[in-house]
């Protein structure tokens, strides 16, 4: 089975941009069978909702390979933007919601409504929901506890699981709340199978962020295609990770990926 990374992003974070073509581009170019992706310039002050459509539709889409959701941000509610009127022009797959990027309030009534509204929707077309969770109360992985109950039938994604016990807690309590593997280490996956609920693990690896962190908070230059090749061997390892128990060292798996390269060039 191909490998799928079900959390990526185009457009804007902080002062770089991550230009949506190249993004696909690379990631495809590495081996993924599919991915799924949201716009971080939806992070971006006084964002309009055409921008982001407009990121997604320049991408040239490799059928069934790219994977567009929603960013649900609480401004959408005065620019009158709601998942089903945008839906007729894209196909989202998903919906991805950021609580640390984007104030929502779950006291505020309008807040509440416009929520509900995009989880009937959600429910109705069987859309995921990835939620951003962090190690602040605003994002911790229990915040949105409520939808995960009355939305039964919609597949939430804790991205992160952080924090860890809480994230592990929640996702062995519902059914319908699995978890993402983008940022989360080695250690906390095989804590994660101790508790027994590695199977509801979901490969993201939150690409170009990844290369964002690595250049600019740590000061070291990685070429973008590097990067994502980096991002794909570890992958690699949470994937086979969660489907048997064991954890691959990178270079066993580098030793593979290239015997199979040599493989399919021989064969061409
Ligand atoms: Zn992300």
């Amino acid at each position: 089975m191909p490998i799928s990374d079900n959390h990526i992003h185009i457009g804007q974070f902080n002062e770089v941009y991550y230009e949506p073509q190249k993004i696909s581009d690379t990631i495809l170019e590495t081996g993924v069978g599919s991915f799924s992706f949201s716009s971080t310039t939806s992070c971006k002050d006084g964002v309009k909702y055409k921008e982001i459509e407009k990121e997604i539709l320049s991408i040239k889409y490799v059928f069934g390979k790219a994977h567009p959701f929603f960013g649900l941000i609480p401004e959408y509610i005065q620019q009158r933007i709601d998942i089903e009127s945008v839906s007729q022009y894209i196909d989202y797959k998903g919906i991805k919601i950021h609580p640390l990027a984007q104030k929502w309030d779950l006291t505020n009534k309008k807040h509440l409504a416009v929520l509900n509204e995009t989880f009937d929707y959600a429910q109705r077309q069987k859309l995921p929901v990835l939620i951003h969770t962090g190690n602040n109360t605003v994002d911790m992985a229990d915040r949105f506890e409520i939808f995960f109950n009355r939305y039964k039938d919609i597949k939430f994604i804790l991205s992160h699981c952080r924090p860890l016990e809480n994230a592990i807690e929640i996702i062995k309590k519902y059914k319908n709340v699995f978890g993402d593997t983008a940022f989360v280490s080695n250690e906390s996956l095989r804590k994660i199978a101790k508790f027994g609920v590695i199977k509801k693990m979901i490969t993201g690896s939150d690409f170009p962020i990844t290369h964002y962190l690595r250049e600019r908070e740590m000061g070291k230059y990685i070429n973008i295609k590097q990067q994502y090749r980096n991002d794909f061997l570890k992958l690699k390892i949470q994937k086979n990770f969660i489907e048997t128990g064991h954890m691959l060292l990178p270079e066993t798996v580098s030793a593979i990926l290239r015997y199979k390269s040599v493989k399919i060039s021989k064969k061409l």
